[in-house]
């Protein structure tokens, strides 16, 4: 008999329960006790959920209060010092030496996620990570000015995940069983569950390595967190792992596998007979030492407890080239992600699939909100099946379902017809039921859901909501001029600078002001029908009128209108856009307590008219001086949405990009003379797969050319980028030939410029100088340095000054100094370099 299982749950709940609960938590608000009772009641309720679905076997220890990475950290003492708690082994449980965290006393000595540290048999008794420094090491503590670990996207998704900080020669002990705990809880409510661990190799794969010096000082700021939803983690997880060389990390393997082997006892122990190990990577670009990690971690786990039986998860890619490498460890089930790459199946099938082995077959998307084609995934398990037999088969979701909103069944207000092309991960567990029963049973046993499946892909088809003829007509008739300036941004600069009277080292800023309590409450009270529209748009109108005046007054050179009207930079445009719907209760965990509502793009885009024009063109009326229009690039509209399935990624990016070049072409016309073009998403939208990357930089630049291609040689364009490595995408974003580039660099000291230089990037370069992701206000000496070093490997000429991101988070009393602290430096500068222009320059 084939079993349906899922690999992972959303843990926000339905209702961002847990999200209220955290907040309260860490405001002093609710006690530890009540914080884990809500957690303990999500738990129970998904497990539930995806019991009544139709799930046999359900996955525990998916749940995290904050991040699963950083609950594996926990589990395996990776506790760096700084957080002031060291393991004790022999110590009685939930004491920590060295409290940690300023919330005053509350749950200090609760285990992480734990409900009650009870060793398992044959352990010692050892200290378990307490609640406040598993939440110290997640967010840090701003009282005491303890950074928390960096956070990162996980792979190609937009959550986030907690950056294990390793040591070389990194000890590792059990120091948490909460996998262990909430398997008893789940058995004990009468579930059959299979426990899931990050597996080891990913685990190192995901970590960084500090030297010990670093240590101390690593970390993001307290307030990093708060911008970062909007993509801002400085690194995505990718072929190569977290960051720097794998070798050194994966040199800890040895001192890691007992950990795990503990672990897998303890399970064992507790009544498990499948353990899930999530190795994302196997399924990534991997060298020969990696691979030599796999096989030694599996052997040895494989050894660790006898009778216990090894679910290895692999997602998000194919298995491509580590096919054989996957097939020869020592495990019992393989998982395989068949809607990223569904060829794999039959090279699996080829290569021949060991006979101890089970293959568990994720049909349905875990990553998309789409209702699945269930002929199609059927297509797959049959083949699957005649080849190994029922038996032998689990049917699963791709990936976790932390990547999909909980129930779709919520969404009252959403176009009925959009709705019935959609499953969220409630309805992809039924979906994976109804194919589990057919595989077992039969097709005539689930004729019925079958039928509609059919139906329901069949009306999605035929929909006329889903195309638009003049857009599916002008996309076939463009013509590679478009996406061409008539010269290179060189040759532009000093018609530009004229028309705008810049001086050397022009100041500007990234585009939003702070979002004051009053601009959001405007909003929110806007949105419910509180107060017209007339009075709504006199308040955002009032707020340029202040963010204008504030700019002149600080003497920057490129203003800004400061987006007070947006809350969300794509959902601002896709509100506006045709091809887009809307949830109320779509909510996507971020990373911690915080949550993404993305927009679901599920036709052809259009632009019923301007979106921006309105308010850049007010503000601009209210100066001299230039303000920039301001606009969210296509790369990164796609890839914070939901996108259709129907046709290839690039498609729905120029549809998305010729919608956005008609807003520029209507901002040009309209007298704005700079206009910017953000690509946050550029660098994180990469393929996980190298082989896949040029590709899609092909794309992906041309996509924005198609923004910018058609704007008069004077019209300046600016692009907008946040994270540090841009060593391996210059050529492409040389290739987007913006006229200037304003780019997050403060916290790397400037150091990404060098790979400008050895690019001879051409266009200008406004490499951040003030460090938006903390409260602190830059000294001018210390702005002025950072100048320095920029000028000393670029050309002065060629220099911007600006913040490294937008101000939308920040508070005025910060952003004033720290802005007239930017202005003056470059004044300083100015007038030291005018006359002869920094040596060492060029
Ligand atoms: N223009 C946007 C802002 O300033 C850019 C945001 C971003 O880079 N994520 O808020
Ligand atoms: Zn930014």
């Amino acid at each position: 008999m084939a079993v349906a299982t899922n690999l992972g749950f959303p843990r926000i709940g339905a209702g961002r329960e847990l999200k209220q609960a955290l907040e309260a938590y860490w405001d002093g608000k609710i006690s530890a006790d009540s914080l884990l009772a809500t957690a303990a009641a999500l738990r129970r309720r998904h497990w539930e959920l995806q019991r009544a679905a139709g799930i046999d076997v359900v996955p525990v220890g998916d749940f995290s209060l904050y991040d699963h990475v950083l609950d594996t950290a926990c589990m395996v003492g990776a506790v760096p010092a700084r957080y002031g708690w060291a393991p004790s082994p022999g110590a009685g449980a939930s004491t920590p030496l060295a409290p940690c965290g300023d919330a005053a006393g509350a749950g200090r000595s609760t285990p992480a996620a734990g409900l009650g540290a009870e060793a398992g048999p044959g352990t010692a008794a050892a200290a378990e990570v307490p609640l406040d420094v598993y939440f110290a090491m997640a967010r840090g503590t701003p009282g005491r000015g303890v950074p928390a670990l960096e956070m990162t996207k996980w792979f190609d998704t937009n959550y986030h995940y907690i950056v294990p900080e390793l040591e070389p020669g990194q000890a590792f002990h059990l120091a948490s069983r909460k996998v262990v705990e909430e398997f008893r809880e789940a058995r004990t409510l009468g579930f059959e569950p299979r426990p899931v661990l990050l597996g080891p190799v990913s685990f190192l794969l995901l970590a960084k390595l500090r030297s010990p010096a670093e240590a101390g000082a690593a970390g993001r700021s307290p307030e990093a967190s708060r911008s970062e939803a909007e993509g801002l983690g400085s690194r995505t997880a990718g072929s190569s792992g977290g960051e720097g060389a794998a070798g050194p990390r994966l040199a800890l393997l040895d001192g890691l596998l007992p950990v795990y082997g503990q672990v897998l006892r303890e399970l064992a122990a507790a009544g498990a007979t499948w353990v899930q190990l999530d190795e994302p990577f196997l399924a990534l670009d991997l060298d020969e030492p990696a691979r030599a990690a796999f096989r030694r971690a599996y052997a040895t786990l494989a050894q660790a407890a006898p009778g216990l039986r090894l679910f290895l998860a692999t997602y998000f890619e194919g298995l491509r080239d580590n096919l054989e490498l996957a097939l020869s460890l020592p495990v019992q089930a393989l998982h395989l992600d068949l809607v990223r790459d569904p060829g794999q199946l039959e090279q699996v099938l080829a290569a021949g699939v060991p006979p101890t082995l089970h293959l568990s077959l994720g049909v349905v998307d875990g990553r998309n909100v789409w209702r699945a084609d269930l002929e199609a995934a059927l297509a797959l398990l049959e083949r699957a099946r005649d080849a190994l037999g029922a038996g032998r088969l689990f049917v699963a979701p791709s990936c976790s379902l932390l990547h999909v909103p909980i129930d779709l069944n919520l969404e009252t207000d959403l176009d009925p017809e959009i709705k019935g092309w959609l499953a969220f991960a409630k309805q992809k567990l039924e979906e994976v039921a109804v194919l589990t029963r057919a595989l077992n049973q039969g097709r005539q046993a689930v004729a019925g859901a079958l039928a509609a499946s059919r139906a329901a892909v069949e009306a999605r088809r035929r929909s006329p909501r889903r195309t638009r003829p003049e857009v599916q007509e002008r996309l076939a008739r463009l013509n590679p001029d478009e996406t061409r300036r008539p010269s290179r941004a060189p040759q532009r600069r000093p018609l530009q600078r004229e028309r705008l009277g810049l001086p050397l080292l022009p100041t500007t800023t990234i585009g939003s002001f702070p979002q004051t309590p009053e601009v959001r409450r405007l909003r929110a009270r806007w949105r419910r029908g509180e107060i017209d529209t007339a009075t709504y748009e006199e308040g955002i109108r009032a707020e340029i009128r202040r963010v204008i005046r504030l700019q002149e007054e600080l003497g920057l050179d490129v203003l800004v209108h400061g987006e007070a009207e947006r809350n969300d930079m794509v959902e601002y445009f896709a509100e506006q856009l045709e091809g887009f719907a809307f949830t109320r209760h779509g909510w996507v965990q971020s990373y911690g307590s915080r949550c993404v509502k993305p927009p679901i793009l599920y036709g052809d885009v259009a632009r019923p008219g301007p979106m921006t024009v309105r308010w850049i063109t007010y503000a601009q009326s209210l100066t001299e001086r230039p303000v920039k229009g301001m606009l969210t690039g296509p790369v990164t509209i796609l890839q914070w949405s939901f996108v259709r399935d129907d046709q290839p990624r690039e498609v729905t990016c120029r549809q998305i990009a010729l919608a956005i070049r008609d807003e520029v072409q209507d901002l040009e016309a309209a007298g704005i003379r700079v206009i910017q073009i953000d690509e946050p998403a550029f660098r994180e939208a990469m393929p996980l797969r190298q082989a896949d990357r040029p590709a899609y930089l092909a794309w992906a630049t041309e996509c924005f050319r198609l923004v910018t291609g058609g704007v008069r040689e004077e019209t300046q364009i600016h692009t907008h980028m946040c994270y540090s490595e841009f060593n391996d995408i210059l050529d492409a974003i040389a290739a987007l030939d913006a006229d200037v580039i304003l780019i997050e660099a403060s916290r790397s000291g400037m150091e990404l410029l060098d790979a400008f230089v050895q690019h001879r990037y051409p266009s200008d370069i406004g490499p951040g100088v003030y460090d938006i992701h903390s409260p602190r206000v830059p000294p001018v000496d210390e702005i002025k340095a950072l100048l320095r070093k920029a000028a000393a490997v670029l050309d002065p000429a060629q220099l911007w000054v600006n913040p490294d991101c937008g101000l939308k988070t920040r508070r005025y009393e910060e952003v004033e100094p720290a802005l007239r602290h930017m202005v003056q430096a470059a004044r300083e500068l100015r007038e030291e370099w005018a006359p002869a222009p920094a040596a060492g320059g060029r």
